[in-house]
């Protein structure tokens, strides 16, 4: 960056409300022209290493040649996950409090680990989880008055980790460290890949790994008998079950395992409950969902995901727990470089201990700013909003007797796909994929797909926060025309 003399000045500030401003503009200007994009990024691997030179400049450059690059040769290598015309895996929500929350904690770029490393981090997660946790209506132990609290990690994946680890080392202190390769993990063939990363992580052997077998009768839920067969096999066989993963919105379909059942489950045999609901999470903010995480009272540890459905921009993964000390006793250090007076007096939470790294962004300011700028009535309107519009989809596929609903419908997520013709499932399975690829090289959208039961399904998940009516329509249509050119008929 040019400065005028041969002296660097890297935090100069009017240089920087200059170029501040510049980028603002730059950005505002990326959302207004947003749709232009084709939604599914269309370039090929490797596209980059012909555009950009091949080593870094020796002199400063300045920011409008950065830009031009960014918008001539950056640009079309993003998938644009802000399009209204987005609806693939799940939403990334971004939005202006969240955007704001991220430019100001850029800005002020503190490393909060510990309490008096800046205290208004540690304390202003403290808080804002408390409010999330009222507005779930959580049990009250995952407020930080007791033994539990909050705390933001960066992903869902983050967040089972640590909280497998916590149950890990607690069912050692009772059993003893030899017993490692006895201990079992439960949790359904929906539950997210997570789930078995963490256990690769925390040595649990990939056999004691048991991902119950869900079907259609059950809407992919875990059965809490199938959960009980297993437990009871497994102690039969001397091993030792600790620990549980229930999903409420299954990354796949959207399904919800039977909480309260679970949880019997998971305290008759004193097994740590944790619940992942990494999207699903933010709808349970409204009471006509809150039913969704009935249940929750028996779990040790929640999880939803702010940076899907809730406005924060990536990342923010919110994970309340009971016992803060389980996680404490197992991912906390002491060095000497680091002891200072409120920490040693134990007077203060120490957040490095609840999480695997030790530095740590001041996340909480852009969740706060989304929940203050927002307020909770309208980010509920906000969710309702987007349910209806799926609603209003899964509609639109119903009136095509081309096509059928795989499952039910429950949030925002709708799992469809052209029926089978003579019972071929073979040749609907071709037919879907390639109905998925035309309408996503269209660039006019973006879709995502699963299996279910051998099926090849759509995902059509509403989320992304400029959607409107418009755009699902205009998807719709997409979606019919391209499905008319591949089974060279018109839509009926
Ligand atoms: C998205 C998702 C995850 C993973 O989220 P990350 O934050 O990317 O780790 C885990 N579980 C469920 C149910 C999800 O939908």
């Amino acid at each position: 960056m040019e400065n005028g003399g041969s002296e660097l000045k890297p935090m100069d500030s009017e240089q920087l409300r200059e170029c501040g401003h510049r980028m603002v503009d730059f950005i505002a200007d990326y959302y207004r022209t947003i749709e232009n994009f084709p939604v599914l990024s269309q370039v090929q691997p490797d596209y980059l290493r012909n555009l950009l030179p091949d080593s870094a400049p020796d002199q400063p450059e300045n920011l409008e040649e950065v830009l031009s690059d960014v918008q001539e040769k950056i640009l079309p290598g993003l998938t644009h996950w802000q399009s209204p015309n987005y609806f693939a895996y799940y939403p990334s929500n971004s939005s202006i409090a969240g955007f704001l929350g991220e430019m100001l904690s850029a800005g002020l770029n503190i490393v909060g680990f510990s309490w008096i490393t800046s205290p208004a981090a540690t304390e202003l997660e403290m808080i804002v989880l408390d409010w999330l946790s009222q507005l779930l209506n959580l049990p009250e132990q995952f407020l930080s008055k007791g033994n539990g609290g909050g705390v933001i990690q960066g992903t869902a994946s983050e967040a089972v980790l640590v909280v497998l680890i916590a149950a890990r080392d607690k069912v050692l202190r009772k059993v003893g460290k030899d017993a490692l390769e006895k201990l079992v993990v439960y949790a359904s063939d929906q539950t997210h890949s997570s789930l078995q990363k963490a256990c690769q992580i925390s040595a649990i052997r990939p056999e004691n790994c048991r991902l119950l077998k869900t079907d259609a009768s059950t809407n992919y839920a875990l059965s809490p008998e199938s959960l009980q067969a297993a437990i009871s096999h497994d102690l039969a066989s001397g091993l030792i079950p600790f620990f549980i993963c229930a999903s409420v919105g299954t990354t796949s379909s959207t399904a919800v395992d039977p909480l309260p059942a679970l949880g019997r489950i998971a305290k008759d045999n004193e097994m740590w409950f944790h619940v992942d609901a990494a999207y699903a999470g933010s709808a349970c903010i409204c009471p006509e969902y809150r039913q969704y995480i009935d249940g929750i009272e028996e779990a040790d540890s929640f999880n939803m995901n702010a940076h899907k459905w809730f406005l924060t921009n990536f990342d923010c993964s919110l994970l309340w727990v009971k016992d803060r000390n389980s996680l404490i006793q197992a991912l906390s250090t002491n060095p000497e470089f680091l002891k200072n007076k409120a920490s040693q007096a134990n007077l203060v939470v120490d957040y490095k201990d609840w999480q695997i790294p030790l530095g740590r962004r001041f996340r909480s300011l852009k969740l706060w700013m989304v929940m203050r700028l927002y307020g909770s009535e309208k980010l509920q309107c906000y969710i309702r909003n987007h349910i209806n519009l799926a609603k209003h989809f899964e509609e639109l596929v119903s009136g095509d007797s081309r096509f059928e609903i795989v499952t039910p419908r429950i949030f925002s997520l709708v799992c469809f796909r052209l029926k089978p013709v003579d019972n071929d499932e073979d040749k609907c399975k071709k037919q879907n994929h390639e109905l998925l690829d035309a309408v996503n090289s269209t660039g006019k959208m973006f879709i995502s797909h699963t299996v279910l039961s051998g099926k090849f399904v759509l995902r059509f998940a509403v989320g992304a926060p400029l959607t409107e009516e418009k755009h699902v329509k205009e998807a719709w249509n997409n979606i019919q025309e391209q499905a008319s050119k591949l089974l060279g008929v018109h839509a009926g």
